[in-house]
């Protein structure tokens, strides 16, 4: 991922804020420019709980080439309690004791380094309650 860009999503992906449109009651992470529901362009910013459920996942075996990750290792889509959903990876856990409706809890972690001397760059990941 460029530095730049992650220094644009910090807001979302440090304190996951992401927005909300309130004719649908619909809340977006990442935030959208428009809903998808009705086309409204002006959405309400808003700070999503880091509580959630998986929705569904997967297990990665062989990760980008890009990227140094340790495999396997679960990405999961998660929905928050507002309804949001998100795609994250699932760490502090074996990837084969997750389930489909598991609680989870978003945690901020380290999700991305580029190369041995780059940019760490931090975010979310989705840890099992
Ligand atoms: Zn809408």
């Amino acid at each position: 991922m460029p530095t730049q860009r992650h220094w644009r999503e910090i807001p979302q992906r440090y304190r996951l804020e992401g927005n909300f449109c309130p004719d649908c009651n619909r809340y977006f992470l990442p935030p959208r420019l428009v809903c998808p529901g009705c086309g409204r362009k002006e959405l309400t910013p808003k700070k999503l709980s880091r509580k959630g459920k998986i929705v569904t996942f997967t297990v990665i075996r062989v990760p980008p080439k890009t990227q140094e990750l340790k495999t396997p290792y679960p990405v999961a889509i998660v929905e928050t309690e507002e309804g949001a959903r998100l795609t994250c990876q699932v760490c502090d856990c074996e990837p084969s004791e997750l389930r489909i409706g598991q609680e989870v809890e978003i945690v901020f972690r380290e999700v991305m380094r580029e190369g041995k001397t780059g940019v760490i760059m931090y975010g979310y990941k989705a840890r099992p309650v």
